[in-house]
């Protein structure tokens, strides 16, 4: 990306929505400047770029969406990353949240259900900025076997219960932040895997994502 495409009024906007976002109690800074740094707007239909820096969520392809950057901020913040932690996100959607983790320094390992987004996130020129950032075709309730297990694992659908394989994949010491529910909303949890391998969970706000599905689809 040059200058060109992320000009001063859009740097601007972003800095406002920023400001709004620790007004909402976003507090953390290493979220909010990875919040100011990764653009939005490249993200999201032409047809809805002028809109990015509205904290609401828009549709992407395949019916599904960016989430809210005020989403976004709070699971990141929830989620506690630190630089070269190993952290799995399901559902990649646009990429967005996969570059604001990636910003942050994490190693991140992102899965997609659905072909066409995979394939549009992986050849996205903007993640070039980011070697940090892997991505992988497949079912997010079996999880990535094969690089586990994960310091950190960040789910952006809402899954009707916290999938088995996921907890398996997950460090002892480690941090999980998923939404769970059904379609009348989810609420946000935490949980924690102990050394000892037992989980300690919080409950936090009310949400509302996309289901989390089953299977791969073409
Ligand atoms: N993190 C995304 C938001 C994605 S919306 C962003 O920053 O834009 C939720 C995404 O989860 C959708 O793209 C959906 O296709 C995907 N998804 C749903 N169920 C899944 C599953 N079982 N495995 C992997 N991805 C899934």
């Amino acid at each position: 990306m040059d200058q060109g495409e992320d000009s001063y009024r859009q740097q601007g906007l972003r800095k406002r929505l920023v400001e709004s976002l620790r007004e909402k109690g976003i507090s953390s800074p290493a979220v909010l400047d990875a919040m100011n740094a990764v653009p939005r707007h490249v993200f999201m239909d032409t047809a809805l770029e002028a809109f990015a820096y509205q904290d609401r969520a828009f549709p992407i392809a395949e019916g599904q969406t960016i989430s809210q950057p005020y989403t976004v901020a709070y699971q990141t913040q929830l989620l506690q990353v630190r630089r070269f932690d190993k952290v799995l996100e399901i559902g990649t959607g646009s990429g967005f949240q996969a570059c604001i983790l990636a910003e942050m320094g994490a190693v991140v390992f992102t899965v997609e259900r659905q072909r066409k987004l995979f394939d549009r996130f992986r050849e996205f020129a903007y993640k070039s900025r980011y070697p940090n950032i892997r991505c992988f075709y497949g079912d997010g309730y079996e999880g990535l076997p094969t690089y586990a297990p994960f310091d950190r694992i960040l789910v952006t659908a809402a899954a009707p219960v916290i999938p088995d394989q996921l907890l398996v994949q997950l460090k002892p010491g480690g941090i999980m932040v998923i939404p769970v529910g059904g379609k009348e909303g989810q609420r946000m949890i935490r949980l924690e895997k102990t050394a000892d391998g037992g989980i300690h969970q919080e409950v936090y706000d009310n949400f509302s994502f996309v289901p989390m599905l089953e299977g791969k689809k073409g």
